[in-house]
């Protein structure tokens, strides 16, 4: 393991609309640390193979455009930047059609091949919160915590579609529950990586609960291990 000088790492993965972005970003407040969006991050991988117009059946073309493929997260005045080779997509890249694109494009070996290395990169020194899909399994299998963020497909679809209606999207709630769905059979079924709860991961439940109930459960869980970790030090 690489040593961690700036703190423990703490693996977020659930399906989509649990709640890990903005459960993610408080609790990397809160503890100041990083927090690493790993989902935006395939959602840029993904809008920069479709403005490139790159074959997604062609293995061997996705490879050589992952090659060169750079991904920054960024905080710019208190909001997060996503740039893709250095464009700015932030905006770009949280419509539910990126949304199902993302999630098949995330089925691809190359791209999660380098997406991996980028992320276990930003996160090796510790002091990091990274939200996903595969962190307490593959990214982090040796994160100091791990919790998996889940809550029922209605309550997940339910606050996607709030937050899709309060950016002017056209949906509605029949096609936001559809997609969900979709999503998380897409995520779940992949051969590579799938979502997927880490044995020794701590479940949370959010159907019911506040942001600030998850978080309350969450910073006790990272206060108890910080200390921990601090009197062995
Ligand atoms: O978290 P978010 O909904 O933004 O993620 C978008 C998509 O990116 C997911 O549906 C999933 O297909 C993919 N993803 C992934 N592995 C991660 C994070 C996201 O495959 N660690």
């Amino acid at each position: 393991m690489h040593r961690r000088t700036d703190g423990i790492v703490i693996a977020i993965d659930g399906p989509s609309g649990a709640g890990k972005s903005t459960i993610a970003r408080l609790l990397a407040d809160r503890l100041g640390y990083i927090q690493i969006d790993t989902g935006a991050m395939y959602r840029a991988a993904a809008l920069l193979l479709a403005v490139a117009g790159v074959d997604l059946d062609d293995l061997v073309a996705v490879e050589r455009f992952c090659a060169d493929l750079n991904i920054e997260l960024d905080v710019v005045s208190g909001r997060q930047v996503v740039r893709g080779n250095g464009v700015d997509v932030t905006d770009q890249i949280r419509t539910p059609e990126m949304s199902l694109l993302t999630s098949r494009t995330s089925t691809l070996k190359p791209v999660r091949d380098a997406l991996l290395k980028a992320q276990q990169l930003m996160g090796r020194r510790g002091g990091v919160v990274l939200e996903g899909r595969d962190i307490g399994t593959v990214v982090f299998p040796d994160a100091e915590i791990k919790f998996f963020l889940s809550a029922s497909v209605d309550e997940r679809a339910k606050r996607r579609f709030e937050e899709l209606t309060a950016k002017g999207e056209p949906v509605t709630l029949a096609d936001t529950i559809e997609d969900v769905i979709k999503r998380d059979r897409q995520d779940s079924e992949r051969d590579i990586a799938p979502l997927k709860q880490s044995d020794d991961a701590i479940l949370i439940d959010s159907s019911r609960l506040s942001v600030e109930d998850v978080l309350t459960v969450m910073m006790e869980v990272c206060q108890n291990k910080i200390k921990a970790m601090e009197s062995l030090s």
